[in-house]
């Protein structure tokens, strides 16, 4: 009895994994295009609660596009940097932010969160709380990752060549903390037509109360 159980719970699980991991490598194909809405789109837990934060005016800024977008070779300065060592990253974060934040990881598509997120907001840092995206640049790419047009400010996220897994591709990390977010592709939508491509766990929404 008790065996049959465990196998049943066995196979439980084993089929989530099963259909995260399909969906990784289809999407992983996909990652330098964007792709059409997929049917295999997973609703976060519903009964998470959202922090709120008062509405405020967002900065202005210039459009980007992909040529101003160039990869830098080292962290840029800021008088706010946060670090800290190895230790303190792993009891601040969860095991999976401490994984795509500061070992350069990647979630499953469409398993993480803020992929759904359609209140009105923004997006920090879940590793330094420094503002990264808003919601109104967000949109939905069918890629399985939360998708953004344009950054909060561009001076609050850097890039730099990845050339791991056999691709060249961009790098997004946070200027603040150094913290990996994702990559961005110029296959996004107007205006800008840039595609960053972010992990969900890597931010913290922070709806608008008001
Ligand atoms: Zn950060």
């Amino acid at each position: 009895m008790l065996r049959n159980k465990k196998s049943g719970w066995a196979f439980a699980i084993g089929g989530v994994a099963t259909v995260c991991a399909l969906t990784v490598i289809v999407t992983s194909q996909m990652a330098s295009m964007p792709a059409q809405a997929s049917t295999l789109v997973q609703s976060e837990p519903k009964d998470e609660k959202v922090p709120t934060i008062p509405r405020r005016k967002l900065p202005e800024q210039k459009m980007l596009t992909w040529k101003e977008l160039k990869p830098e070779e080292k962290s840029p300065e800021r008088k706010d940097k946060v670090v800290l060592t190895d230790e303190q990253w792993k009891e601040k974060l969860t095991p999976e932010q401490y994984r795509i934040l500061r070992a350069h990881g990647t979630e499953p598509a469409f398993c993480g969160v803020n992929l759904d997120q359609k209140g009105e907001g923004i997006y920090f840092c879940a590793g330094c709380d420094l503002e990264l995206f808003v919601s109104e640049t967000k949109y939905v790419s069918g890629t399985g990752w939360p998708s953004f047009f344009m950054p909060y400010q561009r001076e609050n996220v850097w890039m730099r060549s990845d050339r791991s897994l056999g691709m060249v591709r961009v790098e997004v990390l946070c200027s603040r903390c150094d913290g990996h977010l994702g990559h961005v592709f110029p296959d996004g939508p107007e205006p800008s037509g840039l595609r960053f491509c972010i992990n969900g766990n890597a931010l913290q929404f922070k709806q608008f109360a008001n």
